[in-house]
């Protein structure tokens, strides 16, 4: 059996860098081995990773990454105007003294505080100057974060969607598991324990869909469920869907009552979203995100728009929506500030209240439920 250096020994001087490169792409594809946590008997589960649950409403994909980008090239893109996004000084007094009233507050695209129970929660934390695998390019933010790391309360549990970029930033991570007092308790889907454990992040509890992980709170227990969203995962051009994606539904008891928010991650429309209906019985507030979906052929069937965002609304049977997933990096041909000119034709289409389903402010708190009357 020839070794790979005398294989490549054998090979002419100018095909060495190339054969080198491909044996490298091979060892690394074959690397991505079949999860450790593969159950042939659940329907998103393949050996080398995940699918979504249905099809998408939308028929076949057409994907072509070349394609967009050729068109890209060739259009003339409306421009972001990041000015026009509404921010507000966050009130970080009260996030630091509150210890059992029900707030959120939106820290710009996915990221959000809850508090909830008297834990201090946080949603897809990006805090970065860039939503990119690499420091020098890539989608850079337009709108500054609301607050620092530093300026959080102490964050008690952190709830990844999925490992995209702008989804799952390296240096916020980290940052957070540096915090004082010790790092917060990382949930992640299947998967994407492995990238925190090589990031140093060794505090996490992995999920699958329909999973439950109780977590001890100051207030009682707090309840976090992993839930299906119609997406995918990748990191690198090799690991397509060799981690899980979803979205998290946080339920606790708040002034004698159940309290239960959802964050839907990113998503296309699929039918999960009747069953997570079904089974929770609605939300008091729900994120969904409502930007990032052009050009339509490329995004439809992984990124909803405005109105099948409503349609999320509905089916999930919450009160209250926040329209997130916008304002920050401009991922798609959409730009930063869409929402805030297609919500309301969308919300009117479908008849859904104005103060049910809005964009929120940068940095504002909105107390759901206050815990003593
Ligand atoms: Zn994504
Ligand atoms: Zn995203």
């Amino acid at each position: 059996m020839p070794t790979i250096t005398s294989f490549l020994a054998a090979a002419p001087r100018r095909w060495r860098f190339p054969c080198l490169f491909s044996l490298l792409v091979v060892v690394l594809a074959g690397c991505a081995t079949p999860h450790d946590a593969f159950d042939p008997g659940k329907p998103h589960h393949r050996p080398g990773g995940f699918v979504n649950l249905h099809p998408s409403p939308h028929g076949n994909e057409e994907r072509s990454f070349l394609r967009w980008q050729w068109e890209r090239l060739q259009s003339d893109l409306p421009a972001d105007r990041p000015e026009r996004v509404p921010r507000v000084v966050p009130d970080i007094d009260l996030l630091r003294s509150n210890r059992s009233d029900l707030t959120v507050t939106w820290l710009g695209h996915s990221s959000a505080l809850w508090q909830v129970a008297g834990l201090n929660i946080l949603t897809d934390p990006h805090f970065g100057p860039r939503a990119s695998p690499v420091p020098f390019a890539g989608p850079r933010r337009l709108t500054p974060a609301p607050l620092t790391i530093e300026q959080l309360p102490r964050i008690d549990v952190v709830l990844i969607s999925h490992n995209h970029y702008d989804h799952l930033d390296a240096g916020s991570v980290q940052a957070l598991a540096r915090q004082p007092g010790g790092s917060p308790l990382f949930i992640v889907p299947l998967g994407v324990e492995r990238w925190m454990a090589d990031a140093g992040v060794s505090r996490t509890q992995r999920m699958d869909w329909w999973e439950r992980h109780v977590v001890p709170g100051p207030a009682g227990p707090v309840e976090v469920h992993f839930v299906p969203a119609h997406h995918w995962s990748s990191r690198t051009p090799w690991d397509r869907g060799s981690t899980l994606w979803g979205g998290f539904v946080v339920q606790a008891v708040v002034a004698g009552e159940v309290a239960r928010l959802y964050f839907a991650g990113d998503t296309g429309y699929a039918p999960d979203f009747q069953e997570i209906g079904r089974r929770f019985g609605g939300f008091d507030l729900s994120m969904i995100p409502v930007g990032c979906y052009l050009p339509r052929w490329f995004m439809k069937s992984i990124h909803v728009d405005e109105e099948e965002a409503v349609r999320i609304h509905l089916d999930v049977r919450s009160r209250l929506s926040w329209g997130v997933h916008w304002g920050v990096f401009r991922l798609c041909d959409d730009p930063i500030d869409g929402p805030m000119d297609k919500l309301p034709a969308a919300r009117d289409r479908l008849a859904v209240p104005v103060d049910a389903f809005v964009l929120p402010v940068l940095g504002q708190t909105r107390v759901l439920r206050r815990a003593a009357p």
